[in-house]
C-alpha cells in the first residue's frame, strides 16, 4: 500500500514538473514573439540586428512595419558597393560591425553606419557603385560626411555613401542603376569643404528608412555581409 502511494506521488511530481517546464517554455516563447511583434523600425534592437540571418529567418514574427522595410531593402539591394579588382587581388576591403560605436568629431556621437576600409590606404583608387537602382537625392559636401551621395531607391530606402574622393559623372536628380559607378573611395570630411586625410581611406555606408516620415538609420553590417557574393569586378590597380 505504502509503495503504491509513493509511486503515485512520484508520478504526480513528475507530471507537475513536466507541465511547469512546458508552461514556462510556452510563456518564454510567447514573450519573445511579443517582443518581436511589438518592435517598430525605430526600436534599438531592430536597428542593431537589421538583416541578420536570425531576423530574416524569423521575419514572419516581425511587425508589419518592420517586415515591410526588411523586404524593401532585400528587394532593392543588388550589389556590394565596392567592386573587386580584376587586376590586383590584394586590393581587398574589410569591415566590422561598429554599429553605435562612439565617434568623437567635435562632439561625441554614435556611429550610424558601417565603415568599409581599404586594404591599400590610397584615395581615389577603389570605385564605389550604387547598391540599388534609384535617384540621387543628395550630392555635395557635408562637414561630417565629406563628399557624399544620397540615393533613394524605388521603394524609398535611403542609401548614404560618405567620404568619397571624387564623383563619377553624376548630378543631383539623376537616376542611377544598381552597379553604376558613383565615384571613388576617399578620406574626405571632418572639416570645411575639401578637407581630406583626417582618417584612413574608407567608405562609410548608411541605410535609412523614411517610412514613418522621419529618418531612422539601421545597421548596414548584415546587409553588406549578405551582398558579398554579389560583388562586381572592375579593372583597377
Ligand atoms: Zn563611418
Amino acid at each position: 500500500m505504502r509503495q503504491i502511494k509513493a509511486g503515485k506521488l512520484l508520478l504526480l511530481v513528475l507530471l507537475f514538473s513536466f507541465f511547469s517546464t512546458l508552461g514556462a517554455r510556452c510563456l518564454l516563447e510567447a514573450g519573445r514573439q511579443n517582443t518581436l511583434t511589438a518592435r517598430t523600425v525605430s526600436s534599438p534592437s531592430y536597428r542593431q540586428d537589421f538583416y541578420s540571418p536570425e531576423m530574416r529567418r524569423e521575419q514572419d514574427l516581425l511587425s508589419e512595419e518592420c517586415r515591410t522595410f526588411l523586404r524593401q531593402v532585400a528587394e532593392d539591394s543588388v550589389y556590394f558597393p565596392v567592386p573587386a579588382s580584376s587586376l590586383d587581388s590584394s586590393l581587398t576591403v574589410s569591415y566590422v560591425d561598429s554599429w553605435m560605436y562612439e565617434r568623437s568629431y567635435r562632439e561625441k556621437s554614435r556611429h550610424e553606419g558601417t565603415d568599409i576600409m581599404a586594404a591599400r590606404n590610397e584615395r581615389g583608387l577603389y570605385p564605389i557603385v550604387s547598391i540599388s537602382d534609384g535617384t540621387i537625392t543628395n550630392l555635395g559636401w557635408l562637414e561630417l560626411g565629406g563628399w557624399r551621395i544620397g540615393i533613394t531607391s524605388p521603394q524609398g530606402v535611403y542609401y548614404y555613401y560618405a567620404h568619397l574622393d571624387s564623383y563619377a559623372d553624376i548630378a543631383e536628380g539623376d537616376t542611377v542603376k544598381a552597379g553604376q559607378l558613383l565615384g571613388f573611395m576617399g578620406d574626405s570630411g571632418y572639416g570645411p569643404e575639401g578637407t581630406k586625410g583626417e582618417f584612413d581611406v574608407h567608405l562609410h555606408l548608411g541605410i535609412y528608412s523614411w517610412g514613418t516620415g522621419e529618418e531612422i538609420s539601421v545597421n548596414p553590417y548584415y546587409l553588406l555581409r549578405s551582398l558579398e557574393d554579389r560583388r562586381l569586378k572592375y579593372q583597377y590597380s
